[in-house]
């Protein structure tokens, strides 16, 4: 009976992590009261496993931060600038990476897969040297133990460690990363060997970089890596794990070739074509981790349906060598269901968290072990069944509208240029128009009205007149400011994602469905359960008040439906683009009521686009069609004098350029002070852009403010390869988590620099 858990999430049922970790990074506890935090969280995870009957139970999926920083730690590849003198690498330099110092910023982050988890980036070059500087796998798996619980200790495998890297600063673009292998290996090594001798009989390195489209080059590092890693494996079993996606064929022959190791670990949920590499060939005397249990999402697995897939694998790896596992480590899901004590029956009946999770996979090994239990799995039935036919999930209005869209390209009905001559005719906008992305600074005394108000504790007469009162300052000050094109800041909302969520019907919301998004950084998802509509106005009451504050346009602010799709957690019992075309038309009526309230200019979010495109590029164009059909629907019904803003905050699109013209907004803004310019480069190697674009002209994550003659210079370069025309100015995101202190200062120059440069024009 053999069952195996990918990974836990590290922050505890009740973010213990977090509040730790922050309570030390502001000098508020002691290296030990973090530590003992850690401790126990790592204790009681390493119980509720063993407890479960979970034979296969992970050690060192705990982080302070992030695995990849963890291992980037355990090579010892510190970046010179934080001045590590060598040793055990303690808290201090591990967190100057993590999070920069007083004299030295941070490395890198960047999202790990498709997922909304943020690694940091190693920086590596030729002068790097590489020694064994953290410890950590092997005290934690001594740690384990010592509590009695024999565990599989995870590492991230070198190959995908060295291809998740990136060249540090001054080394030169040619440099291959893959040439490190050589340096690293042998660290490796001396951690396996440590391992072995602290009685470790299984190891689990993670390569899930096997998922993504690899070049001849690239899969030969894996055949020759693990050649010169197998004399350290012997009497070792080695478990491979990959996982977020389909293996491509050409890897997944590497991969069962690979010297030395024993076991291959796959994800059966987001990889539903690898289940055919495996049936047309596995090699004899492997052993097959089948992913089988969704470690990305909150739903209750099928048990009928995975235990007949693993039935069927059976008969390809055989019964002793067949392992059940969860499709990736179960950090990208909320921790615990108990938890929930606000969510209903009925819906609490249909998910599974973490913990409820390794249930669910120890329950499907005994199963396959003879030993099923039966009141388990009909319950499990019985709660599947109860959601395929619960009126609350079925709307079959909205399905009908969301068919009806198929066949339908929905495209506005002139082109961009003919509605920028009409709507200008109307909105009367000087040239250079200035503007800011929805959201102006949150203080604490607005986080109170709201709180307050959800707990009933003012009244909704007193709540209005609260967010009105900040809408009219937000106002007067963009009228002093003498923007051009206003927003009423954004004030009622807590969330861009949520605040919708909570008006349109088939979302629910967790109190503690948290999961890591970096360091101690966590979001809390919605899940989507049912099909959505849009019962009542969402946003109309608010935009339509601060129009009549203001003789200038006031932009109306929506979030689009493939960034409400991609940042919540969504329905497995239909395809990912059949709830974004129901989320699409519920954003259209809104758009629509918008509209007739006699809103001019109106904004759709679509901040998370880029980050739903999947891992590979065959799937590419299906997803960018889908989703930029999606953003098409919202819109395609408004009259050409109505102007259609979008935004994204990442810079890093000129890859989906095509699809991004193919949104067919009137105006986007966009991140770009971040980037070195690589937005414009697009427009400079000859991409043409007709519609109004606004690249932020300065970061609104940091809380520098940008001086008038750097804005200035900026819009300069931007004229230099965009037409005066169509160039907008704006910040680079909303200023949420700014302070008016930073932020009218920072427009204020904004205003000027524009003001300056139209003079000279
Ligand atoms: N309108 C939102 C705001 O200004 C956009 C946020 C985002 O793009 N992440 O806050
Ligand atoms: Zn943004």
């Amino acid at each position: 009976m053999a069952s195996h858990i990918v990974g836990y999430p590290r922050m505890g049922p009740k973010r213990e992590l977090k509040f730790a970790l922050e309570s030390f990074w502001d000098g508020k506890s002691s290296a030990e009261d973090l530590e003992k935090v850690a401790t126990d969280l790592r204790s009681s995870i390493w119980k509720q496993m063993s407890e479960a009957g979970i034979k296969y139970i992970p050690s060192n999926t705990f982080s302070y931060y992030d695995q990849v920083l963890d291992t980037t730690a355990m090579l010892g590849a510190v970046p010179e600038r934080y001045s590590w003198t060598g040793g055990e690498i303690g808290l201090s330099t591990y967190f100057s990476m993590a999070r920069g110092n007083a004299t030295v910023p941070a490395m890198e982050m960047t999202k790990w897969f498709d997922t909304n988890y943020h690694f940091i980036v190693p920086e590596l070059g030729p002068s790097t040297k590489f020694t064994y500087a953290s410890h950590k796998a092997v005290s934690e798996y001594k740690e384990a133990k010592a509590l009695g619980i024999d565990t599989v200790p995870v590492l991230v495998g070198p190959v995908s460690y060295l291809l998740l890297s990136k060249p540090a600063k001054g080394v030169e673009k040619s440099f291959s990363l893959l040439s490190l292998l050589g340096s690293i290996l042998p660290i490796y090594k001396e951690v396996v060997a440590e391992l072995k001798a602290a009685g470790a009989s299984w190891i689990q390195l993670d390569e899930p970089t096997l998922v993504k489209d690899l070049d001849a080059h690239e899969l030969a590092a894996f055949s020759s890596a693990y050649a010169e890693l197998e004399s350290s494996f012997s009497g070792l079993n080695v478990l491979i794990e990959t996982y977020f996606a389909d293996i491509p064929a050409e890897s997944y022959k590497t991969l069962t070739s690979l010297s030395g190791v024993t076991a291959y670990g796959f994800d059966l949920i987001r990889g539903a074509k690898t289940l055919d590499l495996i049936r047309s060939s596995f090699p004899s005397g492997k052993y097959l981790f089948a992913g089988v249990v969704d470690g990305r999402n909150i739903w209750a697995d099928d048990l009928a349906a995975s235990l007949s897939t693993l039935h069927s694998l059976e008969a390809v790896a055989g019964k002793d060598k067949l392992v059940v596992s969860t499709s990736c480590s179960l950090m990208h899901t909320a921790v615990d269901l108990v938890n929930e004590t606000k969510l209903d029956d009925e819906i609490k009946s249909w998910l599974a968290f973490a913990a409820q999770k390794v249930v669910e996979v120890n329950a499907l090994a005994k199963a396959l072990a003879g030993q099923k239990d039966e009141v388990y799995f009909a319950a499990n039935a019985a709660a599947q069944a109860s959601r395929r036919s619960s009126p609350r999930v079925t709307n079959e209005e909205v399905q009908k509208a969301a068919a009806a869209l198929r066949g339908s390209d929905h495209r506005r009905s002139t082109t961009v240029s003919a509605r920028l001559d009409a709507q200008q005719k109307k909105l009367n906008l000087p040239v250079l128009p200035t503007t800011t992305i929805g959201s102006f600074p949150q203080t604490v005394e607005l986080r109170r009205v709201r709180r307050e108000y959800k707990a009933k504790k003012i009244t909704e007469d007193e709540y209005i007149s609260a967010i009105k009162e900040e809408i009219s300052k937000v106002v007067k000050i963009q009228e002093e400011l003498d923007i051009d094109v206003l927003v009423h800041g954004e004030p009622e909302r807590n969330d861009m994602v949520e605040y919708f969520g909570e008006q349109l019907s088939g979302f629910a919301f967790t109190a503690n469905g948290w999961v890591q998004s970096y360091g101690s950084r966590c979001v809390k998802p919605p899940i989507i359960y049912g099909d959505v509509s849009r019962p009542n106005p969402m946003t109309v009451f608010w935009s339509k008040m601060a129009q009549s504050m203001t003789p200038r346009p006031m932009k109306g602010m929506l979030t689009g439906p493939v960034t409400i799709l991609n940042w919540s957690f969504v329905r497995n019992d239909q395809p990912r683009f059949e709830t974004c075309y129901q989320i699409a038309l519920a954003i259209k009526k809104e758009v629509e009521d918008l509209e007739a309230a006699g809103i001019q200019v109106i904004q759709i979010d679509e901040a998370a686009l880029r980050e739903g495109l999947p891992l590979r590029k065959s799937e590419h164009a299906f997803y960018l069609d889908w989703a930029v059909h999606s953003f098409r629907i919202t819109n395609c019904g408004v009259q050409d004098t109505t102007q259609i803003h979008t935004h994204m905050c990442y810079s890093n699109f000129n890859d989906i350029i095509h699809s991004i013209i193919d949104m067919d907004a009137d105006v986007i803004t966009i991140e770009n002070s971040r980037s070195d310019e690589k937005l414009l480069s697009v427009f400079r190697e000859g991409v043409k852009y007709g519609a109004g674009i606004g690249p932020g002209v300065y970061d609104i994550h940091s809380p520098r403010i940008p001086s008038t003659e750097e804005i200035a210079d900026r819009v300069e370069k931007m004229l230099a390869v965009l037409d005066t025309n169509i160039l907008w100015v704006n910040p680079d995101c909303g200023l949420k988590t700014r302070k008016y202190t930073e932020v009218k200062p920072a427009l204020t120059n904004m205003v000027s620099a524009t003001k300056l440069i139209r003079t000279q024009l």
